[in-house]
């Protein structure tokens, strides 16, 4: 194994997914030093970040992440034209709910106290503009207008490339096995040993693996999602392809959980919709459970479909994987490791971190090189949870 060389890094951020690469992308903008690490061979589908797509909207019920969503637009338009490929397609975002359900409540109040362009939609506007999508007396619907899809997978690709023109290290391959902390930070990967000034964690539902040696015990809690592809039942006769937007729905079908869709995009023909949650499991055993996916949640997905979008086979056409990394209130967690300062760690991004990536990065890249931060961090705080901290093993 090499010993440290004669290069050492202002800064080492440890994982390649959205976050990580946003966070060196921003400390490359610094003209930072900066070495990405990843354990896998890039690009990989075992974290949270891959596939092609994911929602964008300002719709969110807590105005700092509406606040922070005005950067995010800015910063992915600013990419978009640094890479010169297209990474967002405006569809608008509905949002469904049960009348009188307080999320969507709080949601619409949200959106209008921020001036966020947005309707609401009547039953017979639903009907004109999205045949296909039936929802019942007492259901109701709204469109975050700008809201639409970001192209996951060319947004990774544009920043690690513009990350390397930029004159940043990456090194996939090569999986961190210790983190000796102190002013000068040393990184011991399975083939070599790197030294910085200040070192960002964005190790995704491998954050607790990471953190625990540097004695830090977080609340977080790793998913496994079920991704499911959705076909039309005659093809071309719903209208269903053509017409949907993405959307969210709060408390359809007596269901708790969220509903989320996008439109046709991975698989020519099929719509994604999921439930936004899962069952526990580890990252390293999630296509090991796979093999047995969650069944009740795929039937309690077909009854939706079955009652909502009638058009579709209720029966789903693919289902893959994917994992979620959620704290207790799904707030975000971006601070510095509590005893070593030079330490900082973005984990717990809760089945909806991609869309505020920009800023993520932005933030945790302010946080490794001390400079004065441009958003509140309270919300995201370490010491919201009670005794994070445990005696290092
Ligand atoms: C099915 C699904 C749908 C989603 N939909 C949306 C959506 O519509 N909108 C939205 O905004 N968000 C959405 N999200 C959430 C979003 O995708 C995640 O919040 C985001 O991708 C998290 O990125 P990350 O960089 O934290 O994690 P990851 O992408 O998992 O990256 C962490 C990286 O760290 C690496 N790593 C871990 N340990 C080590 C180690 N020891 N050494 C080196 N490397 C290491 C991993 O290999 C991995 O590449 C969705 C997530 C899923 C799963």
């Amino acid at each position: 194994m090499a010993l440290p060389g004669d290069t050492k890094y202002d800064c080492i951020v440890i994982g390649a997914g959205i976050q990580g690469s946003f966070t060196a992308y921003h400390l490359a903008k610094l003209r930072k030093k900066t070495l990405l690490l990843e354990q896998f061979p890039l690009p990989h589908s075992r974290g949270s970040s891959h596939g092609q797509t994911r929602i964008i909207r300002r719709a969110y019920e807590e105005h700092f992440y509406t606040h922070m969503m005005e950067e995010c637009y800015q910063l992915w338009t600013e990419l978009e034209k640094e890479s010169g490929a297209q990474l967002f397609r405006k569809t608008g975002l509905l949002v469904l709910a049960k009348a009188g359900n307080e999320e969507y409540e709080k949601v619409c109040k949200n959106m209008l106290e921020n001036q966020i362009p947005w309707e609401s939609l009547s039953p017979a506007e639903m009907k004109l503009r999205y045949p296909g999508l039936f929802l019942s007396p007492g259901e109701v619907a709204c469109c975050d207008i700008n809201g639409g899809v970001l192209f996951a997978e060319k947004a990774l690709r544009a920043l690690q490339m513009l990350f390397k023109q930029m004159g940043g290290i990456i090194r996939d391959g090569e999986k961190v096995m210790h983190i000796k902390p102190g002013p000068v930070v040393t990184v011991t990967t399975t083939s070599s040993i790197y030294q910085a000034d200040g070192l960002v964690i964005t190790a995704g539902p491998w954050a607790q693996k990471v953190l625990r040696p540097l004695g830090l015990q977080l609340p977080l809690k790793t998913l496994r999602i079920n991704v499911c592809y959705w076909r039309e039942k005659i093809p071309g006769k719903s209208g269903i392809l053509q017409s949907l937007p993405c959307f969210l729905g709060f408390n359809l079908n007596g269901e708790e959980h969220e509903v989320y869709g996008l439109p046709s995009q991975e698989y020519p023909g099929l719509i994604k919709i999921c439930f936004h949650g899962g069952n526990e499991a580890d990252p390293e055993e999630r296509d090991l459970k796979a093999q047995n996916p969650n069944i009740q949640d795929i039937e309690k997905l077909s009854s939706f479909i079955s009652r909502y979008i009638p058009g579709l086979h209720p029966k789903p056409a693919v289902v893959e994987q994917c994992m979620y990394t959620n704290t207790p209130d799904t707030n975000f967690i971006l601070d510095h490791h509590p005893l070593h300062k030079n330490i900082v760690i973005g984990a717990g991004f809760s089945g909806h971190g991609f869309k505020l990536s920009p800023v993520v990065g932005k933030i945790l890249s302010e946080l490794c090189i001390g400079e004065k931060q441009s958003y509140d961090l309270k919300p995201f705080r370490i010491s919201r949870f009670k005794t994070p901290l445990k005696a290092a093993l």
